[in-house]
């Protein structure tokens, strides 16, 4: 198919594109196309107005501050994956870009575009859940805001992103002694996630002192589960947690209890290895 009729721009400043989205209500941010622009052509999205954000000066930027790795929304997924900064602060991304799509894919898809687009099985909003992130989001009304990760997913496809406003850049707080943990189940190599496990976790004196997981592919959005990260620390047997806690997502390909079934195999795994690893 062909998408519907839509109008472009290409703003040249942060200014015209935050205006072009008060301006029109059914404008649309254009980051890497890899989703929007299938997604266009099936006519699931009719933009009036895309805003393409690829000419924004420095909405790529990966920097350190003192406190924390910033990463801007329009940072190429292999960007993230190749640098230095990431490797050294924030491991658990090129752990999780690994399993994102192929080398096409990943040179043109972007942070803000899979965040911003939700999808349940995508890796990189149980990262920055996992990895306690700060979203930072602007519009031309209100101004930046912030927004913890763990409160900007908020179901299938859905954030806490309002139609005027720009993902402008996660915040990762650098953490040193916290290390990372990720596998997930795909059918192939670089397709989504059937289900994924996010780990950070903290040791002291040989033993786990601090732990923080998200599960993508599972539920319709990524989320902490206080309950079981407490079990994984205390060494309880925090996989029988999951039936009572988890409401699994169910299609053909990997029904609810195959995605539980898993997830509950993940954590396993994951718990075995921060304990044999403290
Ligand atoms: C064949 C294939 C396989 C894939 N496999 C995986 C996979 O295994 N795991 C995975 O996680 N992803 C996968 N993806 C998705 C890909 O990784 C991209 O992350 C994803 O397409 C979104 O990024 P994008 O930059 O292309 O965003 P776009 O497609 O341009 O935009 C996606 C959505 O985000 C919005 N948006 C984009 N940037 C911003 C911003 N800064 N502020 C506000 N809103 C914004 C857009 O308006 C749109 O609604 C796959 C894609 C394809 C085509």
């Amino acid at each position: 198919m062909t998408p519907a009729r839509f109008a472009y721009a290409r703003p040249a400043t942060l200014d015209a594109a935050l205006d072009m989205l008060a301006r029109e209500e059914e404008a649309t941010p254009l980051a890497g196309g890899q989703s929007l622009v299938p997604m266009m052509a099936m006519r699931v999205a009719r933009p009036a107005l895309l805003v393409d954000l690829n000419a924004l000066p420095g909405l790529d930027a990966i920097e350190a501050t003192p406190g924390v790795l910033r990463i801007g929304a329009l940072a190429r997924h292999a960007a993230v994956l190749d640098h230095e900064l990431v490797a050294a602060e924030a491991p658990l991304l090129a752990l999780a870009l690994r399993e994102v799509a192929h080398p096409a894919i990943r040179n043109r898809g972007t942070l803000g575009g899979s965040l911003c687009l939700a999808d349940p099985a995508a890796e990189l909003p149980a990262c920055m859940v996992a990895l306690d992130a700060t979203l930072v989001l602007a519009s031309a009304a209100r101004g930046e805001r912030r927004v913890a990760a763990r409160d900007f997913f908020a179901g299938l496809y859905a954030t806490a992103r309002r139609a005027d406003e720009l993902l402008l850049r996660a915040e990762i707080p650098r953490a040193p002694g916290w290390s990372p943990w990720f596998e997930e189940v795909a059918r192939r190599r670089g397709d989504y996630a059937i289900a994924g496990l996010a780990v950070m976790a903290r040791r002291e004196a040989g033993r786990i002192a601090a732990l923080r997981l998200a599960f993508c592919g599972v539920e319709a959005a990524p989320r902490r589960l206080p309950e079981v990260e407490a079990a994984v620390i205390e060494g309880r047997d925090a996989a029988a947690l999951l039936p009572g806690l988890l409401a699994p997502l169910g299609s053909a390909e990997a029904p609810a209890a195959y995605r539980l079934h898993l997830a509950q195999l993940l954590l396993r795994r994951a718990t075995e290895h921060a304990h044999a690893a403290a």
